[in-house]
């Protein structure tokens, strides 16, 4: 596709003042090994939500989260690391010093400050123009979490002593299964040509998500989508019942991925009349 067909709602230049022009990308996320999503800090429940199953299904069923915050952060991290490389950071006129996230001195210029917003100390202000909602599991939580228990290790190398006695268990960890999908609906807001090319860039590449480290929270993202309007379109929440409709029962867990992709185009289909 080319996008030239996005014109209409895209913007020329950044212009201070919303003019409610709309693009909104449909994401597909799948964990590709086991991830982590949890409130705070360990310990914490995975973030789940009681929802209706689908918009016609009206039974209620415990879907698994991923909040706004887990997906914008890595994302954003991402970005700012590609710019980095590309010394696209300019010096915040506050302090001097080279933009940086969570330190108070944005340098208002680059297209990470622009796109994701920020607040100057001078009084100036950008407002976030990529509008996030949380994304929810096709499947029920039940069905897509793993449980592990942590054994203590005896220095013969077995969960076993001299006498065969069982260590005892340090922890057990929930995770959310590799092969589980997210659907999901970002909204940019009156973005440039340029920027809708970042923020499609940092979708495709950004590849962990929530507790990372060298074995979990891989995941891979594809964008199925791309919406302009004058007005939003359907929640991300909206878009996983819609699709859990058109997918019928039973679902188990692996989901085939070329079904759900063929439902969820099914059902994006009929955005173009919204
Ligand atoms: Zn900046």
């Amino acid at each position: 596709m080319s996008i030239n067909k996005l014109s209409p709602v895209l913007a020329q230049t950044y212009e201070n003042f919303p003019k409610g022009r709309f693009i909104s990308l449909v994401v597909l996320r799948k964990t590709e090994s086991e991830t982590i999503f949890r409130t705070e800090g360990s310990g914490e429940p995975m973030c789940s939500e009681f929802v209706q199953a689908g918009l016609m299904d009206k039974n209620v069923i415990q879907r698994l989260v991923m909040t706004k915050r887990k997906q914008v952060a890595p994302e954003r991290r991402y970005g700012r690391e590609f710019l980095r490389a590309h010394e696209l950071f300019y010096p915040s006129p506050k302090e001097g010093s080279l933009c940086s996230l969570n330190t108070n001195s944005p340098c208002e210029m680059c297209v990470d400050c622009f796109l994701y917003g920020f607040a100057a100390g001078g009084g100036g202000a950008q407002k976030s123009r990529i509008w996030t909602e949380d994304a929810f599991s096709v499947l029920p939580a039940t069905d897509i979490l793993g449980d592990r228990t942590i054994n203590a290790i005896y220095e013969n190398g077995t969960m076993r002593d001299q006498n065969g006695n069982a260590s005892t268990a340090l922890n057990t960890s929930e995770y959310i299964k590799p092969g589980v999908h997210f659907l999901d609906v970002v909204t940019l807001k009156d973005v440039t040509a340029d920027e809708l090319r970042y923020v499609i860039g940092i979708i495709h590449r950004t590849s962990r998500y929530g507790a990372v480290s060298s074995r979990v929270g891989r995941m891979e993202n594809q964008i199925l989508g791309i919406f302009g309007s004058i007005a939003e379109l359907p929640s991300s929440l909206e878009l996983v019942q819609a699709t859990h409709d058109v997918l019928g029962q039973p679902l188990e867990h692996p989901l085939n991925i070329d079904l759900l992709i063929a439902a969820t185009k099914q059902v994006i289909s009929t955005w173009t009349n919204k």
